[in-house]
């Protein structure tokens, strides 16, 4: 950590944290896989990593480059070869969310990767991830949304194309925006102008990776090509005042995820992270785990490093929840409803209604 002081977060504003209803944008099923359940698919589909323990994974995690983040996500995949596979990690997945009451998560996945490296067929992808959906809504009582993206760099246009139309197709059966991920740097967001529109005519909504590992640039083409109504990280949109006043104007949901962005070298301590300059300057918060294995981190964990590194209080831990959910793609009447329960909930944390947590 750099030079700034850590706070001790009291044990009630803790217990606080761990007991709030919450709500995660950006999170990828691939990167979520437990490191048990991935070395044991790795043995069963007799797939070599390079790593055979859980403290072997964890050295192999470390950030190297971006490259070598991506060569892993491969990897993990190569994994994936089965539509049980892929259904038992979405199980684990949003098992560990309902343990850390995460009641809604929109949740980013990567047919491509799984139809060229398995040859898994996408509706046979879509079938099993929505079994998961289904057990986790009828036994946890939590939900999930599904965001497709495009990696950025496998054969752009062709495969761009045709997982607009997989998303498509799924649209009233689970999934609820478009995505784009992969590389940023070298695959800018207006080579994937014309699969975005067609997913935009169909009513599907733009969330796309974009100003993590490249600058304003990036953002403004998510904008003005992808027409992104939210924002994957987004972070270095501090970069330039113009755009800042352009997100803040327009209130475009950032989805920050900042053990992510130390992990991957976006920003060089916690401490030093964006987070309090993005809220300073009235910009759209919400906080992420992204790959929460990978990152050695949950989404409770993201809240309780704010929490302890910004002094982050009770109020402004629920604001940020809050804006999670309001910048989902559930239905308007299913937030409403959502956004009385939670209330309700955090009463309930404090002990007595508007009363502060120590
Ligand atoms: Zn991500």
């Amino acid at each position: 950590m750099s030079g700034k002081a850590e706070r001790i977060v009291p044990t009630s504003l803790a217990d606080f944290i761990r007991g709030m209803p919450k709500v995660e944008l950006h999170v990828h099923l691939e990167g979520s896989i437990r490191p048990e359940t991935l070395l044991e698919l790795a043995r069963r589909n007799q797939i070599t990593l390079p790593a055979r323990t859980v403290e072997e994974l964890s050295e192999w995690y470390a950030f190297r480059d971006f490259a070598h983040f991506i060569e892993i996500y491969v990897a993990i995949s190569r994994c994936l070869r089965t539509p049980d596979d892929l259904e038992l990690i979405a199980r684990e997945f949003l098992r560990g969310q309902a343990v850390q009451n995460v009641r809604h998560s929109e949740v980013t996945f990567t047919p491509y990767t799984h139809y060229t490296l398995n040859r898994i067929e996408f509706a046979d992808q879509l079938a099993a991830i929505n079994r998961a959906r289904v057990w986790a809504e009828t036994e946890l009582g939590v939900t999930m949304g599904m965001v497709t993206d495009i990696s950025r760099n496998s054969q752009p246009t062709e495969h761009s194309l045709l997982v607009a139309d997989w998303a498509i197709s799924a649209k009233d059966n689970g999934v609820v925006a478009f995505g784009l991920g992969g590389p940023e740097m070298g695959y800018p967001p207006e080579m994937f102008e014309e699969a975005f529109a067609k997913t935009r005519t169909a009513g599907l909504p733009a969330a796309p990776h974009a100003g993590e590992t490249v600058g304003p640039e990036s953002i403004w083409g998510a904008l003005d090509s992808l027409r992104a109504v939210r924002l994957g990280h987004g972070v270095r949109c501090l970069e330039d005042a113009k755009l800042v006043e352009h997100l803040r104007e327009r209130q475009i949901p950032l989805e920050v995820c900042p053990t992510s962005n130390l992990c991957l070298g976006v920003a060089s301590s916690i401490a030093d992270h964006p987070l309090p300059k993005l809220l300073a300057e009235g910009l759209y918060v919400t906080i992420n785990s992204d790959d929460p294995p990978m990152f050695n981190t949950t989404l409770t964990d993201e809240y309780l490093k704010v929490a302890e590194i910004f002094g982050f209080e009770d109020q402004l831990l629920e604001g940020l929840v809050m804006n999670a959910l309001r910048a989902s793609f559930l239905p308007a009447d299913r937030k409403a409803e959502m956004e009385l329960q939670f209330r309700a909930e955090f009463d309930k944390l404090r002990g007595e209604e508007g009363s502060q947590v120590q």
